[in-house]
Protein backbone atom coordinates (compact mmCIF):
# COMPACT_ATOMS: atom_id res chain seq x y z
CA UNK A 1 0.00 0.00 0.00
CA UNK A 2 1.47 3.58 -1.17
CA UNK A 3 1.13 5.77 1.85
CA UNK A 4 -0.22 8.88 1.00
CA UNK A 5 1.39 11.79 3.15
CA UNK A 6 4.57 10.29 4.83
CA UNK A 7 5.52 13.42 6.90
CA UNK A 8 2.02 13.89 8.58
CA UNK A 9 0.27 10.51 8.54
CA UNK A 10 -2.43 10.21 10.48
CA UNK A 11 -2.23 13.55 12.08
CA UNK A 12 -2.98 16.06 9.27
CA UNK A 13 -5.68 13.48 8.06
CA UNK A 14 -7.79 14.01 11.24
CA UNK A 15 -6.80 17.01 12.94
CA UNK A 16 -8.98 19.53 12.77
CA UNK A 17 -9.63 23.50 13.43
CA UNK A 18 -6.62 24.44 10.86
CA UNK A 19 -5.94 28.27 11.07
CA UNK A 20 -6.69 30.21 7.97
CA UNK A 21 -3.60 32.44 7.55
CA UNK A 22 -1.79 33.74 4.82
CA UNK A 23 1.86 35.42 3.73
CA UNK A 24 3.52 38.05 5.39
CA UNK A 25 3.13 41.04 2.86
CA UNK A 26 4.77 44.74 3.45
CA UNK A 27 6.51 46.10 6.01
CA UNK A 28 5.37 45.90 9.75
CA UNK A 29 6.26 46.14 13.41
CA UNK A 30 5.99 44.55 16.49
CA UNK A 31 7.51 44.15 20.17
CA UNK A 32 8.53 40.37 19.90
CA UNK A 33 9.32 38.53 16.33
CA UNK A 34 8.68 34.37 16.51
CA UNK A 35 10.57 32.75 13.95
CA UNK A 36 8.90 29.00 13.65
CA UNK A 37 5.05 28.19 14.26
CA UNK A 38 5.87 24.77 16.52
CA UNK A 39 5.07 24.73 20.15
CA UNK A 40 7.68 26.88 21.11
CA UNK A 41 6.92 29.20 18.89
CA UNK A 42 3.28 29.26 19.06
CA UNK A 43 3.00 29.29 23.53
CA UNK A 44 5.79 32.37 22.71
CA UNK A 45 3.46 34.23 21.02
CA UNK A 46 0.45 33.43 22.88
CA UNK A 47 1.64 34.25 26.17
CA UNK A 48 3.47 37.84 24.94
CA UNK A 49 -0.53 38.32 23.63
CA UNK A 50 -2.24 37.22 27.20
CA UNK A 51 0.91 40.18 29.30
CA UNK A 52 -0.42 42.93 26.18
CA UNK A 53 2.63 42.76 24.04
CA UNK A 54 2.87 42.53 20.50
CA UNK A 55 4.24 40.10 18.47
CA UNK A 56 4.13 38.39 14.64
CA UNK A 57 5.10 34.76 13.90
CA UNK A 58 6.69 34.09 11.20
CA UNK A 59 6.33 30.05 9.96
CA UNK A 60 7.98 29.03 6.73
CA UNK A 61 5.16 26.48 5.82
CA UNK A 62 2.15 25.78 8.04
CA UNK A 63 2.03 26.04 11.42
CA UNK A 64 2.87 22.91 13.41
CA UNK A 65 5.11 21.88 9.83
CA UNK A 66 8.07 20.45 12.42
CA UNK A 67 8.16 18.29 14.89
CA UNK A 68 4.88 19.58 16.28
CA UNK A 69 2.82 18.10 13.14
CA UNK A 70 4.37 14.64 13.65
CA UNK A 71 5.29 13.61 17.31
CA UNK A 72 3.86 10.55 19.02
CA UNK A 73 1.44 12.96 21.03
CA UNK A 74 2.92 11.72 24.11
CA UNK A 75 2.58 14.61 26.58
CA UNK A 76 5.44 13.98 29.06
CA UNK A 77 6.52 14.99 32.23
CA UNK A 78 10.32 16.27 32.86
CA UNK A 79 13.12 15.18 30.42
CA UNK A 80 14.27 11.27 29.59
CA UNK A 81 17.29 11.75 31.96
CA UNK A 82 16.33 11.09 35.47
CA UNK A 83 16.41 14.23 38.04
CA UNK A 84 19.63 13.11 39.42
CA UNK A 85 21.22 13.31 36.03
CA UNK A 86 19.75 16.86 35.19
CA UNK A 87 21.12 18.13 38.51
CA UNK A 88 24.72 16.36 37.69
CA UNK A 89 24.60 18.09 33.75
CA UNK A 90 23.20 21.63 34.72
CA UNK A 91 24.07 21.89 38.59
CA UNK A 92 21.56 22.52 41.26
CA UNK A 93 21.70 25.90 39.97
CA UNK A 94 19.48 25.12 36.99
CA UNK A 95 18.48 21.56 38.06
CA UNK A 96 15.70 21.74 40.32
CA UNK A 97 14.03 24.14 38.47
CA UNK A 98 14.28 22.56 35.39
CA UNK A 99 12.77 19.29 36.84
CA UNK A 100 9.64 21.13 38.63
CA UNK A 101 9.16 23.20 35.62
CA UNK A 102 8.85 19.91 33.24
CA UNK A 103 7.89 18.06 35.63
CA UNK A 104 4.66 20.24 35.58
CA UNK A 105 4.62 21.21 31.95
CA UNK A 106 1.82 18.51 31.48
CA UNK A 107 -0.34 20.74 33.87
CA UNK A 108 0.40 23.92 31.54
CA UNK A 109 -0.55 21.76 28.21
CA UNK A 110 -3.51 20.57 29.78
CA UNK A 111 -4.90 24.26 30.98
CA UNK A 112 -4.61 25.30 27.78
CA UNK A 113 -6.31 22.62 25.76
CA UNK A 114 -9.20 23.35 29.13
CA UNK A 115 -9.06 27.01 28.80
CA UNK A 116 -8.91 27.45 25.33
CA UNK A 117 -11.10 24.44 24.55
CA UNK A 118 -8.66 22.85 21.87
CA UNK A 119 -10.29 19.39 20.02
CA UNK A 120 -7.06 17.23 20.36
CA UNK A 121 -8.10 13.95 21.72
CA UNK A 122 -6.62 14.76 24.93
CA UNK A 123 -6.48 11.84 27.39
CA UNK A 124 -4.23 12.82 31.03
CA UNK A 125 -4.71 8.69 31.98
CA UNK A 126 -0.78 8.76 32.40
CA UNK A 127 1.63 6.93 30.39
CA UNK A 128 3.88 3.67 30.94
CA UNK A 129 7.17 3.38 30.59
CA UNK A 130 7.02 -0.51 30.40
CA UNK A 131 10.48 -2.86 31.25
CA UNK A 132 11.29 -5.53 28.62
CA UNK A 133 14.30 -6.29 30.20
CA UNK A 134 15.69 -7.22 33.82
CA UNK A 135 18.26 -4.07 33.40
CA UNK A 136 15.24 -2.13 31.80
CA UNK A 137 13.12 -2.97 34.89
CA UNK A 138 15.94 -2.32 37.25
CA UNK A 139 16.37 1.43 36.06
CA UNK A 140 12.34 1.86 36.11
CA UNK A 141 13.10 1.37 39.77
CA UNK A 142 15.61 3.88 40.05
CA UNK A 143 13.45 6.45 38.11
CA UNK A 144 10.32 5.30 40.26
CA UNK A 145 12.74 6.14 43.24
CA UNK A 146 14.35 9.06 41.99
CA UNK A 147 10.62 11.08 41.08
CA UNK A 148 9.17 10.10 44.34
CA UNK A 149 11.71 11.57 45.96
CA UNK A 150 10.68 14.75 43.90
CA UNK A 151 7.34 14.19 45.18
CA UNK A 152 6.29 13.15 41.53
CA UNK A 153 3.04 10.81 41.38
CA UNK A 154 4.63 7.49 39.88
CA UNK A 155 4.21 3.75 40.52
CA UNK A 156 6.33 1.02 39.62
CA UNK A 157 3.82 -1.37 39.01
CA UNK A 158 5.06 -5.15 38.81
CA UNK A 159 4.25 -7.82 35.58
CA UNK A 160 0.60 -8.61 36.26
CA UNK A 161 -0.79 -4.88 37.01
CA UNK A 162 1.29 -3.79 33.83
CA UNK A 163 -0.23 -6.51 32.09
CA UNK A 164 -3.69 -5.48 32.89
CA UNK A 165 -2.89 -1.74 31.94
CA UNK A 166 -1.21 -2.49 28.78
CA UNK A 167 -3.61 -5.36 27.39
CA UNK A 168 -0.30 -7.50 27.08
CA UNK A 169 1.74 -10.01 28.87
CA UNK A 170 4.97 -8.80 27.15
CA UNK A 171 6.60 -6.59 29.54
CA UNK A 172 8.10 -7.32 33.33
CA UNK A 173 6.67 -4.22 34.58
CA UNK A 174 6.02 -1.02 33.56
CA UNK A 175 6.26 2.79 34.89
CA UNK A 176 2.79 4.71 35.45
CA UNK A 177 3.28 8.48 35.03
CA UNK A 178 0.45 9.66 36.22
CA UNK A 179 1.25 13.28 35.27
CA UNK A 180 1.02 12.47 31.60
CA UNK A 181 -1.08 11.71 28.84
CA UNK A 182 -1.58 11.57 25.14
CA UNK A 183 -3.12 14.32 22.36
CA UNK A 184 -3.35 14.58 18.72
CA UNK A 185 -0.45 16.84 18.38
CA UNK A 186 -0.96 18.51 15.19
CA UNK A 187 -4.24 19.50 16.47
CA UNK A 188 -2.65 21.12 19.56
CA UNK A 189 -0.67 22.88 17.39
CA UNK A 190 -3.35 24.11 15.62
CA UNK A 191 -5.06 24.92 18.95
CA UNK A 192 -2.25 27.10 20.50
CA UNK A 193 -2.35 28.90 17.05
CA UNK A 194 -5.81 29.85 17.15
CA UNK A 195 -5.55 30.75 21.00
CA UNK A 196 -2.77 33.10 20.47
CA UNK A 197 -4.95 34.65 17.26
CA UNK A 198 -7.78 35.27 19.70
CA UNK A 199 -5.79 36.95 22.63
CA UNK A 200 -4.68 39.81 19.50
CA UNK A 201 -0.88 37.66 17.94
CA UNK A 202 -0.03 38.35 14.25
CA UNK A 203 0.16 35.00 12.71
CA UNK A 204 1.63 34.02 9.30
CA UNK A 205 2.19 30.64 7.59
CA UNK A 206 4.44 30.21 4.03
CA UNK A 207 6.61 33.09 5.60
CA UNK A 208 10.45 31.72 5.85
CA UNK A 209 12.60 34.43 7.14
CA UNK A 210 15.42 34.68 4.78
CA UNK A 211 17.59 37.14 6.61
CA UNK A 212 17.78 38.55 10.29
CA UNK A 213 19.91 41.90 10.28
CA UNK A 214 20.09 44.50 13.41
CA UNK A 215 18.95 47.84 12.08
CA UNK A 216 19.73 50.75 14.98
CA UNK A 217 17.54 49.26 17.93
CA UNK A 218 15.65 47.21 15.85
CA UNK A 219 16.10 43.82 14.46
CA UNK A 220 14.88 43.03 10.60
CA UNK A 221 13.40 40.29 9.80
CA UNK A 222 13.07 39.77 5.92
CA UNK A 223 10.76 36.80 4.06
CA UNK A 224 10.09 36.60 0.73
CA UNK A 225 7.28 38.88 0.78
CA UNK A 226 7.56 41.35 3.44
CA UNK A 227 9.44 42.43 6.51
CA UNK A 228 9.04 43.16 10.35
CA UNK A 229 10.67 45.38 12.60
CA UNK A 230 10.78 44.39 15.81
CA UNK A 231 12.93 45.07 19.34
CA UNK A 232 13.54 40.97 20.11
CA UNK A 233 13.37 37.96 18.49
CA UNK A 234 12.47 34.68 19.32
CA UNK A 235 13.89 32.02 17.22
CA UNK A 236 12.17 28.62 17.80
CA UNK A 237 13.06 26.48 14.55
CA UNK A 238 13.96 23.37 16.76
CA UNK A 239 14.38 20.38 14.14
CA UNK A 240 13.56 22.07 10.91
CA UNK A 241 15.61 25.08 10.25
CA UNK A 242 14.99 26.57 6.72
CA UNK A 243 16.42 29.62 4.69
CA UNK A 244 18.35 31.79 7.24
CA UNK A 245 18.46 29.32 9.85
CA UNK A 246 19.48 26.59 7.65
CA UNK A 247 22.73 26.03 9.14
CA UNK A 248 21.65 25.75 12.47
CA UNK A 249 20.96 21.56 11.71
CA UNK A 250 24.67 21.69 11.97
CA UNK A 251 24.35 22.12 15.69
CA UNK A 252 21.99 19.30 16.68
CA UNK A 253 22.43 15.78 16.68
CA UNK A 254 19.20 14.41 14.32
CA UNK A 255 17.33 11.07 14.46
CA UNK A 256 14.65 10.07 12.63
CA UNK A 257 11.65 8.34 13.92
CA UNK A 258 8.75 6.35 12.44
CA UNK A 259 5.13 5.65 13.41
CA UNK A 260 2.35 3.58 11.26
CA UNK A 261 -1.02 3.69 12.14
CA UNK A 262 -3.33 0.80 12.07
CA UNK A 263 -7.26 0.80 10.88
CA UNK A 264 -9.33 1.52 13.59
CA UNK A 265 -9.51 -2.15 15.89
CA UNK A 266 -12.64 -4.00 16.09
CA UNK A 267 -14.57 -2.48 18.91
CA UNK A 268 -14.34 -5.78 21.40
CA UNK A 269 -10.64 -6.49 20.45
CA UNK A 270 -10.07 -2.37 21.46
CA UNK A 271 -11.16 -3.16 24.97
CA UNK A 272 -8.28 -5.59 25.49
CA UNK A 273 -5.28 -3.01 23.98
CA UNK A 274 -4.22 -0.25 26.15
CA UNK A 275 -7.91 -0.31 27.52
CA UNK A 276 -6.78 2.50 30.40
CA UNK A 277 -5.90 4.71 26.94
CA UNK A 278 -2.41 5.29 28.03
CA UNK A 279 0.59 5.77 26.21
CA UNK A 280 3.18 3.76 26.26
CA UNK A 281 7.24 3.38 25.18
CA UNK A 282 9.66 0.62 26.35
CA UNK A 283 13.09 0.66 27.83
CA UNK A 284 15.13 -0.65 24.89
CA UNK A 285 17.78 0.98 23.71
CA UNK A 286 16.12 1.08 20.20
CA UNK A 287 12.57 2.17 21.82
CA UNK A 288 9.44 1.29 20.55
CA UNK A 289 6.44 3.31 21.47
CA UNK A 290 2.19 2.34 21.37
CA UNK A 291 -0.73 4.62 21.77
CA UNK A 292 -4.42 4.66 20.75
CA UNK A 293 -6.36 8.00 19.09
CA UNK A 294 -9.67 8.60 19.54
CA UNK A 295 -10.94 6.42 16.84
CA UNK A 296 -9.27 3.38 18.19
CA UNK A 297 -6.72 3.06 15.86
CA UNK A 298 -3.06 1.62 17.53
CA UNK A 299 -0.15 3.82 16.32
CA UNK A 300 3.37 1.78 17.17
CA UNK A 301 6.57 3.59 16.63
CA UNK A 302 9.75 3.31 16.65
CA UNK A 303 13.59 4.73 15.57
CA UNK A 304 14.15 4.88 11.41
CA UNK A 305 12.53 6.40 8.66
CA UNK A 306 10.65 5.24 6.23
CA UNK A 307 12.04 6.38 2.97
CA UNK A 308 13.30 3.57 0.17
CA UNK A 309 14.22 0.43 1.37
CA UNK A 310 13.89 1.67 4.84
CA UNK A 311 9.80 1.07 4.38
CA UNK A 312 10.15 -2.33 4.00
CA UNK A 313 12.12 -3.26 6.60
CA UNK A 314 10.46 -1.00 9.26
CA UNK A 315 6.66 -1.72 8.00
CA UNK A 316 7.75 -5.52 8.18
CA UNK A 317 9.39 -4.98 12.09
CA UNK A 318 5.87 -2.42 13.14
CA UNK A 319 3.49 -5.95 12.03
CA UNK A 320 5.79 -8.51 13.56
CA UNK A 321 5.83 -6.50 16.91
CA UNK A 322 2.17 -5.83 16.85
CA UNK A 323 1.96 -9.61 16.26
CA UNK A 324 4.10 -10.38 18.81
CA UNK A 325 2.98 -7.93 21.80
CA UNK A 326 -1.35 -7.79 20.96
CA UNK A 327 -1.47 -11.30 18.80
CA UNK A 328 -5.33 -10.33 20.25
CA UNK A 329 -5.50 -7.90 17.03
CA UNK A 330 -4.83 -10.65 14.63
CA UNK A 331 -4.26 -9.71 11.09
CA UNK A 332 -2.88 -5.90 11.08
CA UNK A 333 -3.32 -3.74 8.34
CA UNK A 334 -1.76 -0.21 8.36
CA UNK A 335 -4.15 2.83 7.25
CA UNK A 336 -0.97 5.71 7.81
CA UNK A 337 2.78 5.90 8.20
CA UNK A 338 5.03 8.95 8.76
CA UNK A 339 8.10 9.56 10.38
CA UNK A 340 9.90 12.91 11.63
CA UNK A 341 13.17 14.15 12.45
CA UNK A 342 13.80 14.65 16.39
CA UNK A 343 16.33 17.15 17.58
CA UNK A 344 18.84 15.83 19.78
CA UNK A 345 21.90 17.30 21.96
CA UNK A 346 25.00 14.89 23.26
CA UNK A 347 23.84 15.53 26.95
CA UNK A 348 20.15 14.73 26.29
CA UNK A 349 19.81 18.66 27.75
CA UNK A 350 18.16 21.20 25.30
CA UNK A 351 20.28 24.58 24.71
CA UNK A 352 19.84 27.68 25.27
CA UNK A 353 21.31 30.17 23.72
CA UNK A 354 21.26 33.93 23.56
CA UNK A 355 22.16 35.30 20.03
CA UNK A 356 22.55 38.92 20.56
CA UNK A 357 20.83 41.96 21.77
CA UNK A 358 17.17 41.09 22.61
CA UNK A 359 17.92 37.67 20.66
CA UNK A 360 17.34 34.35 22.15
CA UNK A 361 16.26 30.50 20.90
CA UNK A 362 15.67 27.81 23.58
CA UNK A 363 16.10 24.40 21.44
CA UNK A 364 17.04 20.55 20.94
CA UNK A 365 13.99 19.04 23.30
CA UNK A 366 15.40 15.49 22.53
CA UNK A 367 12.42 13.81 21.89
CA UNK A 368 10.07 15.45 24.34
CA UNK A 369 8.72 18.95 23.35
CA UNK A 370 5.36 18.98 23.61
CA UNK A 371 5.42 20.19 27.27
CA UNK A 372 8.86 21.58 27.32
CA UNK A 373 8.09 23.18 24.08
CA UNK A 374 4.93 24.63 25.93
CA UNK A 375 6.71 25.81 29.09
CA UNK A 376 10.15 27.40 27.41
CA UNK A 377 7.88 29.45 24.36
CA UNK A 378 6.11 31.19 27.82
CA UNK A 379 9.76 31.36 29.72
CA UNK A 380 10.85 32.98 26.42
CA UNK A 381 8.13 35.47 26.44
CA UNK A 382 8.38 36.54 29.93
CA UNK A 383 12.32 36.99 29.07
CA UNK A 384 11.65 39.30 26.19
CA UNK A 385 9.41 41.29 28.59
CA UNK A 386 12.25 42.30 30.53
CA UNK A 387 12.76 39.18 32.51
CA UNK A 388 16.56 37.91 33.03
CA UNK A 389 17.83 35.04 31.49
CA UNK A 390 18.41 33.38 35.14
CA UNK A 391 14.28 33.24 34.79
CA UNK A 392 15.58 29.97 31.77
CA UNK A 393 16.16 27.06 33.65
CA UNK A 394 18.89 26.58 31.28
CA UNK A 395 22.97 27.69 31.61
CA UNK A 396 23.15 29.91 28.02
CA UNK A 397 25.69 28.25 25.59
CA UNK A 398 27.26 28.90 22.64
CA UNK A 399 26.31 27.71 19.48
CA UNK A 400 28.96 25.22 18.43
CA UNK A 401 28.25 22.45 15.33
CA UNK A 402 28.49 19.36 16.87
CA UNK A 403 31.36 17.12 16.06
CA UNK A 404 30.16 13.99 14.07
CA UNK A 405 26.89 15.16 14.09
CA UNK A 406 26.00 13.46 11.09
CA UNK A 407 27.73 10.28 11.76
CA UNK A 408 26.22 9.52 15.12
CA UNK A 409 22.57 10.06 14.13
CA UNK A 410 23.51 8.01 11.19
CA UNK A 411 24.70 5.30 13.03
CA UNK A 412 21.69 5.30 15.71
CA UNK A 413 19.65 4.83 13.06
CA UNK A 414 21.64 2.17 11.00
CA UNK A 415 21.42 0.09 13.96
CA UNK A 416 17.86 0.63 14.36
CA UNK A 417 17.35 -0.57 11.07
CA UNK A 418 19.59 -3.70 11.57
CA UNK A 419 18.23 -4.06 14.71
CA UNK A 420 14.32 -3.82 12.86
CA UNK A 421 15.81 -6.76 10.41
CA UNK A 422 17.32 -8.58 13.15
CA UNK A 423 14.27 -9.13 14.79
CA UNK A 424 12.60 -11.21 11.87
CA UNK A 425 13.56 -13.83 13.51
CA UNK A 426 12.14 -13.80 16.74
C1 LIG B 1 8.78 11.68 15.13
C2 LIG B 1 8.83 12.50 16.38
C3 LIG B 1 8.29 12.00 17.57
C4 LIG B 1 8.28 12.79 18.72
N1 LIG B 1 7.57 12.36 19.81
C5 LIG B 1 7.36 13.21 20.84
C6 LIG B 1 6.47 12.88 21.89
O1 LIG B 1 5.81 11.83 21.89
N2 LIG B 1 6.33 13.74 22.92
C7 LIG B 1 6.99 14.94 22.96
O2 LIG B 1 6.83 15.69 23.92
N3 LIG B 1 7.80 15.33 21.94
C8 LIG B 1 7.99 14.50 20.88
N4 LIG B 1 8.77 14.89 19.84
C9 LIG B 1 9.48 16.20 19.90
C10 LIG B 1 8.57 17.36 19.58
O3 LIG B 1 7.78 17.11 18.46
C11 LIG B 1 9.45 18.61 19.34
O4 LIG B 1 10.36 18.75 20.40
C12 LIG B 1 8.59 19.85 19.22
O5 LIG B 1 7.80 19.78 18.07
C13 LIG B 1 9.46 21.08 19.19
O6 LIG B 1 8.62 22.21 19.05
P1 LIG B 1 9.19 23.53 18.46
O7 LIG B 1 8.10 24.51 18.40
O8 LIG B 1 10.40 23.95 19.21
O9 LIG B 1 9.72 23.15 16.98
P2 LIG B 1 8.93 22.55 15.69
O10 LIG B 1 7.64 21.96 16.09
O11 LIG B 1 9.90 21.66 15.03
O12 LIG B 1 8.67 23.85 14.84
C14 LIG B 1 9.70 24.57 14.23
C15 LIG B 1 9.08 25.37 13.08
O13 LIG B 1 10.02 26.35 12.61
C16 LIG B 1 9.75 26.55 11.23
N5 LIG B 1 10.88 27.24 10.60
C17 LIG B 1 12.12 26.73 10.34
N6 LIG B 1 12.91 27.64 9.73
C18 LIG B 1 12.15 28.77 9.59
C19 LIG B 1 12.40 30.05 9.01
N7 LIG B 1 13.58 30.36 8.46
N8 LIG B 1 11.40 30.97 9.02
C20 LIG B 1 10.20 30.68 9.58
N9 LIG B 1 9.92 29.47 10.13
C21 LIG B 1 10.88 28.52 10.15
C22 LIG B 1 9.52 25.15 10.72
O14 LIG B 1 8.83 25.14 9.48
C23 LIG B 1 8.71 24.52 11.87
O15 LIG B 1 7.32 24.59 11.67
C24 LIG B 1 8.86 14.10 18.69
C25 LIG B 1 9.41 14.58 17.51
C26 LIG B 1 9.40 13.82 16.35
C27 LIG B 1 9.95 14.39 15.08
Amino acid sequence: MEYSNISHGLWAASATGKPELTALDGEHKTEVAIIGGGYTGLSAALHLSLAGKSSILLEANDVGFGGAGRNVGLVNAGLWLMPEDVISLVGSEHGQALIDGLGASPDLVYGLIDRYKIQCEAWRHGTLHCADSKAGYKALQQREKQWKTQGAPVRLLERDEAAQKLGTKAYLGALLDNRAGTIQPLAYAYGLARAALAEGASLYNQSPVTSLEREWEYWRLTTPNGSVLAKSVIIAVQGYPEAAFKDQVRNIVPFNYFQFATKPLDKEVLKTVLPGQNGAWDTNLILSSYRLDAMGRLIIGSVGNIENVAMGVNKAWAERSIKKVFPQIGEVEFEHAWYGRIAMTTNHIPRFHVMGENLAMVTCYNGRGIGPGTVFGKLLAQYMMGGSSKDIPLPVSQIAPVSMRALRGLFYEAGSRLYHLAQRRI
